[in-house]
């Protein structure tokens, strides 16, 4: 494990924080992967929980965007109460999403994560070209770097909220209409990462929609 000082902590959303670390020597990882991550604190340097790099590989610091749970008083809760005086423990890095082509993105929530450094990637590398993203959250004030997306992106970010109807986004879950409308050929991928419930329900209409599975690339938060 490598001790890293935190540069910046806040919040990003009302429940999810914006961490920024120093960069360890000799760390390497691919856009869309994860890491163990401990708090460097008396009691918990031994609990381990992975969180996905929003960072490039080339930034000379670490960046991730954590949701926090008060209830499960774990490593999260933790998290949201340290400052730049505090540190954490990264360990091994590990993750199986990664960019194989032009594709639709659908994320819930916290599993925005591995697509915020994927598509700056891509965008760096090729330019985002006809990359789509369809996210998943509750209210407007939880959708994790709107901004950035939404200039990114333009019409070919679609958000979708299930707690708050309004006249900008879609209102409910992701549906199959959803999907579809956002498909535009026969090779295009899809990138899932999201909490069970929503992967098994867009798993399902991705199936319905005849999708192989050979184009879906996924992962559980
Ligand atoms: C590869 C990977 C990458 C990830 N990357 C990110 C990321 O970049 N950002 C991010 O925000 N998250 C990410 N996650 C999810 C993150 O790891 C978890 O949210 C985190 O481990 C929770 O830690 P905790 O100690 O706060 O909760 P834990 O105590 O570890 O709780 C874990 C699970 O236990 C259950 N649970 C425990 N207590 C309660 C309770 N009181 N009520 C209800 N349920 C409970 C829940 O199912 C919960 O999800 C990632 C997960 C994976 C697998």
């Amino acid at each position: 494990m490598k001790t890293v000082r935190i540069l910046s902590i806040e919040h990003a959303t009302p429940n999810v924080m914006h961490v920024r670390t120093e960069k360890p020597d000799g760390i390497s990882y691919l856009p869309g992967q994860a890491v163990d991550v401990a708090v460097d604190e008396v009691g918990w340097t031994t609990e381990l929980r992975p969180f996905t790099f929003t960072s490039l590989p080339s930034d000379d610091f670490l960046e991730f965007f954590i949701k926090t749970y008060p209830e499960h008083n774990g490593v999260t809760d933790e998290i949201s109460k340290l400052s730049t005086k505090n540190s954490l423990l990264i360990g091994d890095v590990f993750g199986d999403i990664q960019y194989k082509g032009e594709g639709v993105f659908i994320a819930g929530g916290a599993g925005i994560t591995p697509f915020i450094a994927i598509m700056k990637d891509v965008d760096q590398r090729n330019g985002i070209r006809n990359n789509k993203l369809i996210f998943a959250n509750n209210t407007a004030s939880d959708i994790i770097e709107n901004e950035f997306f939404s200039i990114l992106l333009g019409k070919n970010f679609t958000n979708v909220l299930s707690k708050e109807q309004t006249e900008k986004y879609e209102y409910g879950y992701i549906t199959k209409e959803i999907i579809e409308s956002q498909i535009q050929g026969a090779d295009s991928y899809f990138y899932l990462c999201g909490p069970p419930p929503m992967m098994d329900a867009v798993l399902k209409e991705l199936k319905e929609l005849g999708i192989e599975e050979s184009k879906i690339i996924k992962e559980e938060y």
